[in-house]
């Protein structure tokens, strides 16, 4: 097993905005499988609000990922995060073999 554990592998996140200011930033796992989702809101100045645990504090994960998606033109695209990776990963096509070389590979 490497350093890098199979629980702590793939923590993958997507950000949509359908609405202008305000996003959604799904959590997923290994498998693609959506596991948790934060609706983020931009205000005045840019200033962001999340309605995650860490919302007090003047940053979190989903409002960095926010930055992330803009800076690169990802929002909507359809494009996973790896947190852990800081890599990208390309949008599933079916059929999902690329999930089956994913796991495969972080089980290596
Ligand atoms: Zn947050």
């Amino acid at each position: 097993m490497s350093a890098k554990g199979w629980e702590d592998s793939g923590e993958l996140y997507t950000v949509k905005s359908r609405v202008k200011n305000h996003f959604t930033v799904t959590k997923f796992n290994e498998f693609f499988w959506p596991i948790k989702t934060y609706h983020v809101r931009r205000g005045r100045r840019r200033w962001m609000l999340c309605e995650c645990p860490d919302k007090i504090k003047p940053m979190c994960k989903h409002r960095r990922l926010i930055q992330i998606f803009e800076k690169g033109g990802w929002v909507n695209k359809g494009w996973f995060f790896d947190w852990v990776d800081q890599s990208w990963e390309p949008p599933l096509t079916w059929p999902i073999h690329r999930t089956v070389d994913r796991v495969r590979l972080k089980r290596a």
